[in-house]
């Protein structure tokens, strides 16, 4: 295992920080900070016929992940998830290249996994022993799972009213959960507080610059998938939108080690019309997001006013000729019903926002029924079964 990870860069103004200490944001100007690699060295050294050999998974493409010494990786086999061909679904709109990649079968069933796998083994690679997060749920039960898997003390914090099994499940893994009035947003200002005092390392989304390197996984398995030729347009449930901005950064890595051409997909933001602050800022043709006041939703995932990646959502949004659009609470329901009823996928109801926005898309001109499109499942059913 050899990872070129060189340094650290901050994605707005582009002063660079060592990657082998601790960091949270950037010291200058608090924004979103990215792992960066010696593409050049790593172009001469690795190919695609070296994948072929390797086992599965996440950590499979170590080259091009955080990681500098392999007993530091913490795994639980995240990753190498199905990219299913959803022919019957497709049949209803005329379609025969949908797909759906299947996230809910990562461990604690959901792609947070990912994200939490690296930014957790990085930060035992950097002597990180306790750890906080802000979760709307499937975070916090990820990061339980790896810290403790880690030895490290885990302590997460979720809105009161977060879905029964992801608080039972963080409490499994010995993680100490505490409920907040509030959404994530007010979580966050705890984990903040707390964390100042207690010296715990503090992995909100993308506000540490490793569980971004989790999620871009997603999009080289998408390449790979696919025979390194992406699809035309890939739909997201964007909360934090750490996938988006994630898979948007694999493809610019793939392209420069000349696996993939400069082609990419139409990457499109799915979000509730209860919570929509990206979607609002696309449409406005605003740079940056308002943050969303008074956010209801079924879908926790995506229940999130703010997110601090918003210009990097929106410019991924925007360069590669995508969309954002809402859908409601209803035709997510419809959605987890039909997906359950019609492919015998029980999808989490951000997963199943993609496919309700799909049909929007057809119908309104923007998607066409021979295009190949990806739609995100990001969770499992299983963890929100009453909702229908
Ligand atoms: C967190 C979450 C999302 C949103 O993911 P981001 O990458 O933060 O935008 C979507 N779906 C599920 C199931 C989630 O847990
Ligand atoms: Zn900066």
């Amino acid at each position: 295992m050899h990872s070129y990870l060189t340094h650290l860069e901050c994605t707005r103004c582009h002063e660079t920080h060592s990657a082998d200490e601790l960091h949270t944001t950037c010291p200058s100007c608090n924004k979103v900070l990215y792992a960066r690699y010696d593409l050049d060295a790593c172009r001469d050294a690795f190919s695609r016929d070296d994948l072929l050999g390797r086992e599965g998974g996440m950590w499979r493409w170590s080259e091009i992940m955080p990681v500098r010494d392999a007993a530091n990786v913490v795994s639980l086999g995240e990753g190498h998830t199905p990219l299913l061909h959803a022919e019957a679904l497709g049949r209803r709109h005329a379609a025969s290249r949908l797909y759906i990649k299947e996230e809910g079968l990562n461990p604690t069933g959901s792609f947070k996994a990912r994200g939490l796998s690296a930014a957790v083994s990085r930060a035992k690679e950097l002597g990180v022993r306790a750890a906080a997060i802000p979760s709307a749920g499937n975070a916090a039960s990820a990061l339980a799972a790896y810290g403790a898997r880690a030895g490290m003390d885990v302590h997460v914090y979720m809105p009161a009213d977060t879905p029964d099994m992801m608080k039972r499940e963080a409490a499994a893994y010995g993680a100490h959960v505490h409920l907040v009035d509030g959404l994530i947003d007010a979580a966050g200002r705890h984990v903040r507080e707390r964390a100042a005092v207690e010296g715990w390392f503090d992995v909100s989304t993308l506000k540490e610059p490793y569980r971004v390197e989790g999620k871009k996984t997603m999009g080289l398995e998408l390449a790979e998938q696919f025979a390194w030729a992406l699809p035309d347009a890939v739909l997201y449930p964007t909360g934090g939108g750490t996938g988006i901005v994630g898979m948007w950064k694999a493809f610019d890595e793939l392209e420069t080690l000349g696996w993939i051409s400069s082609e990419r997909p139409k990457m499109i933001s799915v979000q509730a019309d209860g919570c929509a602050p990206i979607v609002r800022a696309f449409e406005a043709g605003d740079d940056e997001a308002e943050p969303w006041e008074d956010a209801q939703t079924v879908a926790p995932g995506i229940r999130v006013p703010a997110a601090i990646a918003d210009y990097l959502i929106l410019a991924a949004i925007r360069e590669s000729g995508g969309t954002a659009l809402t859908v409601s609470d209803g035709e997510i329901l419809d959605a987890i019903r039909t997906l359950a009823q019609v492919e015998g996928l029980f999808a989490a109801p951000e997963g199943a926002a993609t496919y309700a926005a799909y049909a929007k898309l057809l119908d309104a001109g923007f998607l066409s029924p021979d295009e190949r499109v990806v739609l995100f499942n990001t969770g499992s059913g299983l963890k929100t079964p009453d909702l229908i």
